[in-house]
């Protein structure tokens, strides 16, 4: 593996990387949880990540809270990462609102959105702003419990008055919103059995979630999780007439090995399908890595997969979406460098 350094935020923004022709393409994992609650050790985590980072080649990482439901005794957000980030201004950024706006919006029906609600999310949105943060997330549109512990099930419609509140405070402080929905383009049963949190039948979201997209096309919205989905439905031809639609959409990219693979950009002999390069070449702007990876988890499985995802992509389209996009969407000031291998 070649040696990876990611200098000091440089004044002079956004800087051409320098890359080399036997270097791996460095990758910005745009969202990776340190923890999934307040109990792990978040800072140990996180400065044992990077030896982890650097095993895969992944020169940054943007940590974000889960979209806690509430559950105050576990929510971790801002203060906490602030807090882990600053030891590692160059390899470690953060986003949040998992911890606070998300609470706001799963908590308040849509019919009952008061003008105090309103305040209290634009105030939690400038407080994310000033923490440093480098974007908004993670938000809930529709959240599948895993079954596993106390993993919620989460569902709010996507036109919620409380979400286009939110993005449009998105726009004004200039950063993405990171948000997790799996893809119902119309009311389904729920596809598999996942654990006795959800519902038996899902509803449909994709219209109201385009009319989150157009509310306010200044604001920069990630889906995430592109490649893992739990309905199925959240396949290539989906996302290219959403991404045709709606210029300020983008989308993360998780590939998890174990999860469900019929909209995994992989095929079974490990090369990358032909639909799945037809929309990254079509949108090369657009997607960015999400690896998805808890840190409190042993397995690096995610991250190796990004790894294989990138190293599948012909060369210019492996670095857009490796690092260019995610530099650009998130405005963040770092240069990269790459050590020859050694
Ligand atoms: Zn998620």
């Amino acid at each position: 593996m070649a040696g990876w350094m990611a200098a000091a935020p440089a004044a002079d923004a956004l800087a051409e990387e320098q890359t080399t022709s036997a270097g791996t393409v460095p990758i910005f994992d745009t969202h990776a949880h340190p923890g999934r609650g307040r109990h792990a050790n978040l800072s140990r985590t996180a400065s044992q990540g990077l030896n982890r980072m650097d095993h895969h080649g992944i020169v940054y990482t943007i940590f974000l809270p889960p979209p806690f439901p509430s559950e105050p005794r576990e929510r971790y957000g801002a203060r906490e990462l602030a807090s882990v980030v600053n030891e590692h201004p160059d390899r470690l950024a953060f986003a949040a609102g998992g911890e606070s706006i998300n609470v706001l919006i799963m908590s308040t029906p849509p019919a009952s959105v008061t003008a105090s609600a309103l305040k209290q999310l634009a105030e939690d949105a400038d407080a994310i702003a000033r923490s440093g943060a480098k974007a908004i997330g993670e938000i809930a549109i529709e959240h599948l419990s895993s079954g596993r512990g106390r993993h919620p099930y989460e569902s709010v419609p996507a036109d919620h008055p409380l979400l286009f509140a939110l993005v449009d405070a998105a726009a004004r402080l200039d950063l993405p919103v990171d948000v997790h929905m799996e893809a119902v383009p119309a009311d389904m049963p729920l596809p598999r059995a996942m654990g006795p949190a959800n519902p038996p039948v899902l509803p449909g979201n994709i219209t109201a979630f385009e009319r989150l997209l157009d509310h306010n096309r200044e604001a920069r919205i990630i889906w995430a999780h592109a490649g893992w989905d739990n309905t199925l439905e959240r396949t290539v031809p989906l996302m290219r007439t959403l991404l045709g639609r709606h210029p300020n959409l983008y989308m993360s990219i998780k590939v998890q090995p174990q999860g469900p693979q019929r909209n995994s950009p992989f095929a079974p002999d490990g090369s990358i399908k032909a639909g799945w390069l037809a929309l990254l070449r079509e949108f090369p702007d657009r997607f960015i890595i999400g690896t998805d990876q808890f840190y409190d988890d042993e397995d690096d499985d995610r991250l190796a997969a990004a790894r294989r995802f990138i190293d599948g992509l012909p060369p210019d389209l492996a670095a857009s979406v490796a690092h260019e996009n995610a530099r650009r969407l998130y405005r963040l000031a770092i240069r990269i460098s790459i050590q020859a291998p050694r």
